[in-house]
C-alpha cells in the first residue's frame, strides 16, 4: 500500500489522444519526496536539453505535493513545471486553492502532458474516468468564465478547474493558469498550456488517501494548528505587517500600504514616491478596499484567509491575488486604488502574471517617451494613464501590433526592438522581471538569493531570517528567545550581532560564510515545502512559521511510513536543489547569468559579490561556474547526472 501519495500518475499524450494511468516508482519518492522534487527528476529523465518550450517534447506537469490532501494544514499546492518560454530554463510555478487535493482524491499524484493537441481541448478527470473533450466553444473566453462554463456543462459545481485565458491561448510569455482561488502565474506556464492547446483541466475526486500512522500524524497536525493560533495572537513586533503574521502576504487584509507604495518603485521600476502615503490617500484606499472586498477566503484546509472575493459594480466578481492590487496601480502611476481592482479583474480573465505584466506595459510606455517606440506603434491609444494601460493590456494578450512584441516580456522585446531598448529592460534576472524594488546598500544574503535562485521569484526564495537587523539588543534577545525554527543555534548569534550601522552591518555582515548559511536554510525550507506541497505562507516565507526542519521529518514519516530524520531530509533537499541546478546547467545556465539587476542596489561591491558567489558554489558542491561537481552528484546518488554532464563536456576533468 502507498501512503500519503496515490502511487499513480496520469500521463496524457495530446498528439495521439492517449491517456494512461501509470504506477510510479516508490524509490523516487524516497529520493525526491514529490512535487517539485519528482517533477525535476521526470524533466531530467525525459526532456533533452535541446528541447524548446514550444516543442511537443516539452512536458507540462501538474503535480500535487507529497502531503497534499492529507490533514496537514496548508498542504494544497499544485506545482506546475515545464521549460519556461521566458527564461528557457526549468520553470516552476505554484498555485494554492483546491486543485491539488482534488487531484489526489481522484487518484493521481501528477498529470504529465506531452505532445500537442491538434485542436483546443479541455481535460475532464472524474476519478477513474478521464476524457479529452473539445473546447472550441471556450476559445477566447476568460479563465474564470471558462471554469464556470465547464462546471455548469459537467453539472459538477464541486469540480476544480484550472484554465487559461486569451493570453495563454496566444502564448503570451507571462500567461498564467488561473484556478478560481489561486493561480500559477510565473514563468509563462500558461503559454505552454496554450501551446499544447489545453484550455482547461477539470477534476473531481472522491477517493481516500492512506496515512501510515494516522493517529500520530493527526496529533502532529493539531500541534501545527495550535501553534498557528498562538502565533496569530502574537505577531512579531518590529517587522513589516506582512512578515509579522503568517500566511502568504495577506494583502487583502491589510489596508496600510505605506511600506509598499513608498519603498517599491513605480512605473517601469524606477521611481520611488517617498511622500505618497498621506492621511487622505490612506482614507480613500481603505474605503475602496473595504467596499470592493466582499469576503476573505482561504485555500483548501487553511485558516489563514489570504485571498479576497472582489466585487465592483459593472464587472464580474473575481478573486484578487495578493500583491496584484498594487502592481497595476503603481506601474501606471494611478493614484486611485479602484483602478487596480478593476484592471486586475480583466487581467485575471485574460490570465496574465500580475507581477511581470504591469512592468512590461510601463516599459512599453517608457520606450515611447524615450522615442525608441513611436506614436505609430501606439496608434489609437488613449492619452490618460488608465486608458493607456487597458489599451496596451488588450493588445498584449491578443498579440496585436506592438502588443505582439511586448507579449514576450521586457528582455525578449528589447532584443527585437533594438535601438538601445535593452537599457530599459533593467529589472530582469535570467530574462525575467523581478519585483520593482530598488534599494541603497547591498544586502549580501539577498544578493545571493537574487543571483542564484532558480525559482526566479524572490518572494518565494526568502523567509525565515529577518530582512534587516533589529535596532536594539533587547529586541534581538526577545526575538531569539522562542526561535525554535533555527536549524542550528549559530543563527541566533548571527542575528544578535547584526547591527544597523558600523562594522557588523551590511554589506560585510552577515559575513560571506554566514550569508551562505542563511541562504541555504531559506532555500532548504522552500525546496521541502515545494516537494510536500505545503504553502510557503505557513512555512518558508514568514518569520517563525509552524512548519520547520524539526517537525517536518516526523510529519513526513508518520504520513508516508518512510522513516526519515533531519539529516536524511536535508540530504533530500540537497539532492533536489542540485538536480534542478544540473538540469538548468545542462540547458546552459552559468555563473555569468547569476546576477541581480544592475540598479537593484545603488551601492555595489564587485569584489565582495564575487566572494559570495565563490563561497555559495563551494558550499553547494558546485564548481566555479555554478555547475555541480561529479563528486557532489555521486554523493547525492545522482551519478547518472554526472555521467550525462561529463559526456556533454559540461563537467570537465572529472
Ligand atoms: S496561508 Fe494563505 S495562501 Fe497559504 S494556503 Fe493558507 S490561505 Fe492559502
Amino acid at each position: 500500500m502507498r501512503y500519503a501519495e496515490t502511487g499513480y500518475n496520469l500521463e496524457i499524450d495530446l498528439s495521439r489522444g492517449n491517456i494512461e494511468r501509470v504506477e510510479t516508482d516508490p524509490k523516487l519518492t524516497k529520493l525526491h519526496l514529490g512535487g517539485l522534487g519528482t517533477n525535476t527528476r521526470i524533466l531530467w529523465d525525459r526532456v533533452p536539453p535541446e528541447t524548446e518550450p514550444f516543442d511537443p517534447e516539452n512536458l507540462l506537469i501538474f503535480s500535487t505535493g507529497l502531503l497534499c490532501g492529507t490533514p496537514a494544514t496548508g498542504a494544497n499546492r499544485t506545482i506546475v513545471s515545464t521549460i519556461s518560454p521566458q527564461t528557457l530554463l526549468m520553470g516552476y510555478s505554484m498555485m494554492g486553492g483546491f486543485f491539488a487535493p482534488e487531484l489526489k482524491y481522484a487518484g493521481y499524484d501528477k498529470i504529465i502532458f506531452r505532445g500537442k493537441s491538434p485542436k483546443l481541448v479541455y481535460i475532464w478527470i472524474n476519478n477513474d474516468n478521464v476524457e479529452i473533450r473539445d473546447a472550441a466553444h471556450l476559445k477566447g473566453k476568460g479563465a474564470v468564465e471558462t471554469a464556470e462554463i465547464i462546471k455548469s456543462e459537467l453539472k459538477e459545481p464541486n469540480a476544480q478547474v484550472a484554465a487559461i485565458g486569451l493570453a495563454g491561448e496566444n502564448r503570451v510569455f507571462t500567461a498564467s493558469i488561473e484556478q478560481g482561488r489561486s493561480s500559477a502565474s510565473r514563468l509563462g506556464v500558461g503559454a505552454v498550456m496554450g501551446d499544447k492547446r489545453i484550455k482547461a483541466i477539470a477534476v473531481r475526486g472522491t477517493k481516500d488517501i492512506n496515512l501510515a500512522r494516522p493517529e500520530e500524524y493527526i496529533k502532529l497536525c493539531n500541534e501545527v494548528l495550535q501553534y498557528i493560533k498562538e502565533r496569530e495572537e502574537k505577531p512579531v513586533p518590529g517587522v513589516m505587517p506582512i512578515l509579522a503574521g503568517l500566511g502568504s502576504p495577506q494583502e487583502m487584509k491589510h489596508v496600510d500600504e505605506k511600506w509598499h507604495t513608498e519603498n517599491f518603485s513605480w512605473g517601469n521600476s524606477r521611481t520611488r514616491r517617498k511622500e505618497f502615503w498621506t492621511k487622505e490617500v490612506e482614507d480613500k484606499w481603505t474605503e475602496t478596499q473595504l467596499n470592493a472586498r466582499k469576503r476573505l477566503i482561504s485555500c483548501y484546509n487553511c485558516p489563514m484567509k489570504c485571498g479576497a472575493i472582489i466585487s465592483i459594480q459593472g464587472i464580474s466578481t473575481y478573486m484578487m491575488k495578493c500583491f496584484s492590487k498594487l502592481t497595476y496601480t503603481m506601474a501606471a502611476f494611478v493614484d486611485d486604488l479602484d483602478f487596480g481592482f478593476r484592471i486586475a479583474q480583466r487581467a485575471t480573465e485574460y490570465g496574465v502574471d500580475g507581477f511581470s505584466t504591469p512592468q512590461i506595459m510601463a516599459f512599453g510606455f517608457e520606450l515611447l517617451d524615450a522615442g525608441i517606440l513611436t506614436e505609430k506603434d501606439f496608434e489609437g491609444c488613449p492619452s490618460d494613464n488608465e486608458g493607456r494601460f487597458y489599451w496596451l493590456l488588450d493588445r498584449i494578450v491578443r498579440r496585436e501590433g506592438i502588443g505582439d512584441v511586448l507579449a514576450d516580456g521586457t528582455y525578449w522585446a528589447a532584443q527585437k526592438i533594438g535601438k538601445g531598448a535593452d537599457a530599459y529592460a533593467h529589472n530582469n534576472i535570467k530574462k525575467h522581471e523581478q519585483l520593482p524594488l530598488k534599494l541603497g546598500m547591498l544586502n549580501p544574503v539577498y544578493f545571493l538569493m537574487y543571483s542564484t535562485g532558480e525559482k526566479i521569484n524572490i518572494t518565494q526564495i526568502e523567509g525565515q531570517f529577518p530582512q534587516s537587523p533589529f535596532p536594539t539588543m533587547e529586541e534581538r534577545e526577545e526575538f531569539v528567545k522562542d526561535w525554535v525554527q533555527v536549524p542550528d543555534e549559530k543563527f541566533k548569534q548571527y542575528l544578535l550581532d547584526w547591527e544597523l550601522r558600523g562594522e557588523r552591518s551590511n554589506p560585510y555582515y552577515p559575513t560571506v560564510d554566514m550569508s551562505v548559511d542563511i541562504v541555504d536554510w531559506q532555500e532548504m525550507m522552500h525546496y521541502i515545502d515545494d516537494a510536500l506541497g505545503v504553502c510557503a505562507g505557513l512555512s518558508s516565507f514568514p518569520l517563525k512559521p509552524p512548519y520547520h526542519i524539526h517537525n517536518y521529518p516526523k510529519l513526513i514519516s508518520s504520513a508516508t511510513g518512510m522513516d526519515l530524520d533531519e539529516a536524511e531530509l536535508k540530504q533530500i533537499y540537497k539532492r533536489n536543489r542540485t538536480l534542478l541546478r544540473a538540469f538548468n546547467a545542462r540547458r546552459g545556465l552559468r555563473r555569468a547569468d547569476e546576477k541581480p539587476p544592475e540598479d537593484h542596489w545603488k551601492k555595489r561591491f564587485p569584489e565582495l559579490e564575487e566572494k559570495l558567489l565563490d563561497a555559495y558554489y563551494q558550499f553547494k558542491g558546485w564548481d566555479n561556474d555554478g555547475v555541480p561537481t561529479k563528486e557532489s552528484l555521486q554523493e547525492l546518488e545522482l551519478g547518472f547526472v554526472a555521467e550525462d554532464l561529463e559526456q556533454r563536456g559540461i563537467i570537465k576533468n572529472g
